[in-house]
């Protein structure tokens, strides 16, 4: 078996869809990653949560010779907000799949609290992190259920709690069976925004101390917009965030604003500083305001 970038398993996405008739059992969402594992993982290191994520000199690529991140260095700071933006393709959801160990880098390296994530027992990483991606997809099981997968032992007072600060308890209260309402075939009978807030509630019982939000908001009709970046916005307090966002306006507020370029770091400040530059960001920005006609809540 040929391992170019050593392969361990493939995004979330793409697993849960192919996985679209497995029941999760006692498995976390994350963890039914493993079933896609080509090669078993190496390492049986920890890492500590609260502390600094430090990518140095990252090289990475999924085929040889085709590098997607290249001598990438950068530090998150813990309990603060980073946002990652650049152009499609620049390689955002790659970086979150290195901080996973879904992939290992082929040079460089990537360590939380100085523990390279390398070494770290997958699946001991995982319970560190909390992801939301922009494709939610739904067990065929109860609400309740979809949301318990955070945390298989949590009470329903904690599912309840979570649902709640998450946007989602009134409409699933609303249900005909409320928490033991079944979401169809992957889930198709919920809206996106519903079925996001769901997949934000798990987090949220979870309550890992690092979290990676991929396109949260993207192509929500507004409404469901606005209770998923509230939902959001309980998710990531106190916590160490990296977010991907399409629209700009969504990151302005980050703490930090990395900008990719072809998998290297082309700029790196806040909104205002990278506007001040007149770079790469303040182009984007600029194509924003202008394609998005700029709507104003
Ligand atoms: P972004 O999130 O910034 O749009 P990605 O990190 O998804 O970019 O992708 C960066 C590059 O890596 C793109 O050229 C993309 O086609 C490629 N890529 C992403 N995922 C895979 C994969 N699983 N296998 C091969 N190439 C991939
Ligand atoms: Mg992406």
């Amino acid at each position: 078996f040929l391992l170019v970038g050593t392969r361990v398993f493939e995004p979330l996405t793409v697993v849960l869809i192919n996985y679209g008739e497995m029941r999760y059992s006692a498995f976390s969402a994350e963890r039914i990653m493993e079933v896609r594992r080509e090669q078993p993982l190496q390492g049986t290191g920890s890492v500590q949560p609260g502390q600094p994520i430090v990518f140095d000199r990252v090289t990475f690529g999924y085929d040889a010779g085709k590098p997607v991140l290249r001598d990438l260095s950068f530090t998150i700071e813990p309990n603060t907000i980073t946002a990652l933006v650049g152009p499609s393709g620049s390689g955002k959801s790659t970086v979150t799949r290195l901080i996973s160990r879904f992939w290992d880098a082929q040079r460089g390296t990537i360590a939380i609290g100085g523990e390279p994530v390398s070494g770290a027992d997958p699946e001991r990483l995982l319970q560190h992190i909390s992801m939301v991606f922009q494709d939610v997809y739904l067990f065929q099981d109860t609400i309740g259920n979809n949301i318990r997968i955070g945390k298989m032992d949590a009470t329903q007072e904690e599912i309840e709690e979570a649902a709640k600060r998450a946007q989602c308890h009134e409409f699933i209260r609303n249900l005909p069976q409320g928490y033991d309402t079944p979401v169809g075939e992957g889930g198709s009978t919920l809206s996106g925004g519903e079925k996001q807030r769901i997949s934000i509630a798990r987090a949220l019982l979870k309550d890992a101390s690092i979290v990676l939000l991929d396109e949260a908001t993207a192509s929500l009709d507004p409404e469901n917009e606005a209770a998923v970046q509230e939902a959001i916005n309980e998710l990531v307090t106190g916590k160490t965030v990296i977010l991907i966002a399409h629209r700009l306006k969504t990151i302005q507020h980050a703490d930090k604003i990395l900008v990719l370029d072809q998998g290297q770091l082309a700029e790196e400040g806040t909104h205002d500083e990278l506007l001040a530059r007149q770079g790469l960001y303040a182009r984007l920005w600029q194509l924003q305001m202008n394609t998005d006609g700029w709507r104003v809540k």
